[in-house]
């Protein structure tokens, strides 16, 4: 159990790995190889063996002349036999012994069969051949001229030469394995090394960025791709946690900021009534209200952004005019639009569509609002509504300040303001676009925005028309 939840090393176990495959390939092959040697040799040995005994009888029969054996190369004939293993008694047509191995040289033959025993019990367990004695006629021109008796251990067997040989194999398969499981550990630390350390190095480099320092980047190539993409990817997340620390404390400051201004003029007007300074008109109670709706809408819209982060906001859908919904928030919003001067245009298509219809008035009022808002005095903005086969668009499009491109990726993201500097005057708190992109993804809709500094921008919803 412990040893299942032990840590290694990644490199120590590409090693382990590396090696225990090395190891097993090696050695299986090893183990093929000297099977298929042995078993090649002993077809090998086995075939001359029976090709030797067809020669010493041919041989034989040609030492034959007129009634006569040659004696002497008999006798040289049975000395090369019993050096192969084989043990000869020549007898002529009448059975008369002519030569004998064990007469010409007993010990010898005893040596030679124990030899043989040795070597073949010594390396084969299981081999069974015994020692046998075959009689075969000799001939000559079809006439029967004498016997001869060979003893031998049938046709397999080895010599201390062949059994020489197949050491001398062994010894240089042996040497080979050796060899190459050295030089294929070798390779296999290199190869571990190669891919374990630049993974070290990186992690050693994301503890820095973990631990808070998120503008310090990995700056490292390595020569295998996922280890670079790996890198990309923790230099993109610690400039994403970087962007989301930024915006955290600036959510705080904005927050702040605020709450303290509405709250202040709260108070000193509050104060100012109280101490008897000014009378309670009603011109000076709705200035307070206007500042406690002002509070009230932040809050709620604070509430709104978080709800849809928990993604506890449930949709209520119905089928809807559209067209006179975009009129009537037109409508609500043309006192800000005739305040600074601004002409809105309104192209419209008769559509009725399945929405959530105070959730995507709030996109609306949103997208018209903040057009009318970062438009300068006199501008203009034009909104469409069409469809096609599968959507419906929206498209609200100012000539107004523009967005840089640099911002214009972000300004989905919660609590983005491309002008950082608190401008009440043109100033929320950068999270009507965050609600307004949840509101529509929530319809499993789709909103982006298209925009060149100086000459406006243009923001398009899409919704499938088949809630
Ligand atoms: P805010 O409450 O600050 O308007 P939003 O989420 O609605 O927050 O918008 C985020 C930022 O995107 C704004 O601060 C503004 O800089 C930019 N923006 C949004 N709409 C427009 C527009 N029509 N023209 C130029 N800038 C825009």
């Amino acid at each position: 159990m412990e040893f299942k939840n032990k840590k290694y090393k990644l490199s120590s176990k590409l090693v382990f790995y590396f090696t225990v495959v090395i190891l097993v390939g090696i050695i299986t092959i090893g183990v093929v190889v000297n099977l298929i040697i042995e078993s090649k040799f002993a077809d090998y040995v086995s075939n001359k063996n029976e090709q030797d005994i067809i020669n010493i009888i041919e041989d034989i029969e040609l030492l034959y002349k007129g009634d006569i054996w040659n004696k002497r190369d008999i006798n040289d004939i049975g000395k090369k036999a019993l050096n192969n293993g084989m043990i000869l008694d020549i007898y002529d047509k009448n059975k008369n012994l002519v030569w004998s191995a064990m007469k010409f040289n007993k010990k010898k033959c005893h040596q030679v069969r124990g030899n043989i025993e040795n070597n073949m019990d010594g390396r084969y367990s299981k081999w069974s051949d015994e020692y046998r004695e075959d009689i075969f006629e000799l001939e000559n021109n079809g006439e029967n001229i004498g016997y001869i008796n060979i003893g031998y251990y049938g046709t397999t067997y080895y010599l201390d030469s062949e059994i020489g040989f197949l050491d001398d194999i062994n010894k240089v398969i042996l040497i080979v394995a050796g060899i190459l499981i050295v030089i294929s550990i070798i390779v296999a630390i290199l190869i571990s090394k190669s891919i374990a350390n630049p993974i070290a190095k990186v992690s050693e480099m994301a503890k820095i960025i973990e631990e808070g320092n998120y503008d310090n980047k990995i700056n490292y190539e390595s020569q295998i791709i996922e280890v670079d993409n790996l890198v990309h990817s923790i230099n993109n997340l610690a400039d994403n946690l970087n962007k989301q620390e930024i915006l955290r404390k600036r959510l705080t400051t904005d927050v702040a900021h605020e709450l303290r201004t509405p709250l202040t003029s709260i108070q000193t007007h509050l104060e100012a009534i109280l101490d008897g300074i000014w009378e309670p008109t009603t011109n000076r109670i709705s200035g307070i209200n206007e500042e406690v709706v002002r509070l009230v809408s932040l809050v709620n819209k604070l509430s709104s952004l978080s709800r849809f982060e928990s993604g506890n906001e449930k949709l209520s859908i119905s089928k809807i005019d559209l067209s006179s919904l975009v009129e009537n928030i037109i409508y609500n919003l043309d006192s800000d639009a005739i305040n600074k001067n601004i002409n809105i245009k309104y192209e419209k298509e008769q559509i009725y569509v399945n929405l959530d219809k105070e959730k995507i008035s709030q996109v609306l009022v949103n997208l018209i609002s903040n057009a009318i808002r970062y438009t300068e005095d006199g501008g203009l903005v034009d909104i469409k509504l069409y469809k096609d086969d599968s959507s419906i668009y929206i498209s609200v499009k100012d000539n107004g300040i523009g967005i840089p491109e640099d911002d214009l990726k972000h300004i989905f993201e919660r609590f983005y303001r491309v002008d950082k500097s608190r401008n009440k005057s043109t100033g929320g708190i950068g999270v009507g676009l965050t609600i307004s992109k949840a509101i529509v993804n929530s319809h499993k809709g789709n909103i982006y925005a298209k925009s060149k500094i100086g000459e406006g921008s243009e923001f398009i919803v899409s919704i499938a028309n088949n809630l």
